[in-house]
């Protein structure tokens, strides 16, 4: 599959819906580059940095993760360059990686999800690591002409929702944020979804980038948000 552009510095790795891979994002600035989730294992890097380095770009120098769900973690330990979480992502990730110290726990995943089955061989090791640089309200990074705004956020998808707002291309970046929790029956608690819908509103941004689709413009997102309340 090929990286798709969004212009010279914005690019995206789409989302494959048969084992849940979410979209990874590479944002190219002058100094920094700066990857957007880590994908669900180490295969899932390892397509992402061949469809940068078909593009002549570099594999990123950061990862910044959008919540500790395991298609957007799973990858992490395999990433190039450093990689930063939200504090409760990593006290998620802390406790799925006990868990993974039994053997049985590994199977369970397999067979409770039939798309950690289809990337998982029977075998294999799933492997969870932790973030190098966490933060808890908000980190800017500079990456050169361009700016990333991360910040947590409420959402009634999961408590450690960061998000990620480009300025520059007005550009905003919401993993599943969006979603109904899916650890909790999918209960879509519809304060919290009002909460975020009132921050998407006040961010001035033309796309909204989720996790598992392609592009929206903000106000198609928005009139779809609206409906579920
Ligand atoms: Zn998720």
């Amino acid at each position: 599959m090929e990286l798709k552009i969004l212009n010279d510095r914005m690019f995206y790795y789409p989302h494959q819906p048969e084992t849940d891979r979410p979209m990874l994002a590479y944002l190219k600035g002058e100094k920094i580059a700066l990857a957007i989730d880590a994908g669900n294992s180490a295969a899932h890097v390892d397509e992402f940095y061949t469809a940068l380095e078909t593009k002549g770009l570099k594999k990123p120098d950061f990862t910044v993760i959008t919540h500790w769900h395991w298609d957007h973690t799973f990858g992490m330990h395999h990433i190039h360059g450093l990689s930063i979480a939200h504090c409760k992502t990593n006290v998620m990730l802390e406790n799925e990686r006990e868990r993974l110290r039994d053997n049985s726990y590994t199977k369970y995943l397999k067979e409770e999800n039939e798309f950690i089955a289809r990337e998982y061989s029977a075998n294999q090791k799933i492997v969870v690591v932790l973030s190098d640089i966490q933060f808890k309200d908000k980190i800017v990074l500079n990456l050169g002409g361009i700016t990333a705004e991360i910040f947590h956020t409420e959402s009634p998808h999961s408590e450690d929702t960061v998000v990620i707002y480009i300025p520059e291309e007005k550009l905003l970046f919401l993993g599943d944020a969006t979603s109904e929790d899916f650890f909790n029956d999918g209960y879509m608690d519809i304060e919290k979804l009002k909460t975020l819908v009132n921050h998407i509103e006040n961010i001035d941004c033309e796309y909204c980038i989720l996790g598992h689709t392609e592009p929206l413009k903000k106000q198609d997102l928005l009139d779809y948000l609206y409906t579920l309340y």
